[in-house]
């Protein structure tokens, strides 16, 4: 594991406040060696080519030259450079670019601004040490593990593993985004079945240990999580976010232009139920979807992206 003092990140933004906060708490709370620039132009001219630079964390909206460019000039010159934008606006409108610039995470400007989860993000991209909701909790939280094995238990296993929560903190739609989850990650992860043969998907079996869908419940008196670990590792990152923006993307009757896609529609609202989805994905090994919810709204508002690919 590499010494925090040893990485650099370089923080894009051309607002001076924003770019100090988050450039004071990377370097003062986390530290981190940490650069400034103004504008893309400024990162890719005067700073990258002179300076060792682990990740750019860019603003999207920026005069002279935008994040996406920018971190577009990063990928193509600088591949081993990590990338991550940053937006205070829908992240849902940039999905396209997202998936054009291969940009799997987007964190989103709140107020008060997530400092813990900001490190969270960094932390994923610069160890490499993707899986796991133990990161996004600071203080000791509670945890709890259930095996999901049997395709004709779905639904139960949803129940049962909301029934582990705190019950004062669940939101209505978690078992149905549970329910969506889990279905994914037993049929189409470990299972390799198809949509469009869903009436005849075989429910009559047990999985074995090693096949079987692990699930971590976790909890703290800030939020819960819930992480679905299957070792299908069938999903792409560029799958989902295609996915998602066939979701967002509207055909000439205003209908989302993904409206009967049999993939990615399950995702996407259950993305919209919750607070937080965090992807990680070992390509062929693993897959896990966190689910993160706050107990309170102090988080609110657009949804940042967060789909990590080893
Ligand atoms: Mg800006």
């Amino acid at each position: 594991m590499i010494a925090k003092s040893d990485v650099t990140v370089l923080v894009v933004d051309d607002e001076p406040e924003i770019r100090s906060l988050i450039a004071d708490y990377l370097s003062d709370e986390e530290g981190y060696k940490v650069l400034e620039a103004e504008n893309g132009r400024d990162a890719l001219d005067n700073i990258i080519p002179n300076c060792k630079v682990d990740l750019v964390l860019s603003d999207i909206n920026m005069p002279v030259m935008k994040g996406f460019d920018l971190l577009n000039e990063v990928r193509r010159h600088y591949p081993y450079i990590k990338r991550v934008l940053i937006t205070a606006y829908n992240v849902e409108d940039y999905l396209e670019l997202a998936l054009k610039h291969d940009v799997g995470n987007i964190f989103v400007k709140t107020t008060p601004f997530n400092f813990a989860e900001l490190s969270a993000c960094l932390e994923c991209l610069l160890t490499g040490n993707i899986f796991g909701a133990e990161r996004y909790f600071d203080s000791p939280a509670q945890r709890r593990s259930v095996m999901v094995k049997r395709g004709d238990c779905v639904a139960e296993s949803a129940a049962r593993i909301i029934a582990l929560l705190p019950q004062t903190t669940i939101p209505s739609k978690l078992e149905l985004v549970l329910i969506e989850l889990l279905t994914n990650a037993v049929f189409y992860g470990v299972r390799n079945e198809r949509p469009d043969r869903k009436e005849g998907w075989n429910h009559d079996f047990e999985l074995s240990d090693e096949e079987a869908v692990q699930v971590s419940v976790m909890w703290d008196a800030e939020k819960h999580a819930v992480s679905i670990v299957d070792t299908g590792g069938k999903l792409k990152k560029r799958d989902v976010l295609y996915w998602l923006n066939r979701q967002v993307s509207r055909d000439e009757q205003g209908m989302p232009v993904g409206l009967f896609d049999s993939h990615g529609r399950g995702l996407f609202i259950a993305r919209k139920y919750i607070d937080r989805m965090i992807i990680n994905i070992d390509r062929a090994r693993k897959t896990e979807l966190i689910v993160v919810n706050y107990h309170d709204k102090s988080f609110e508002g657009y949804k940042p992206l967060y789909i990590n690919e080893l």
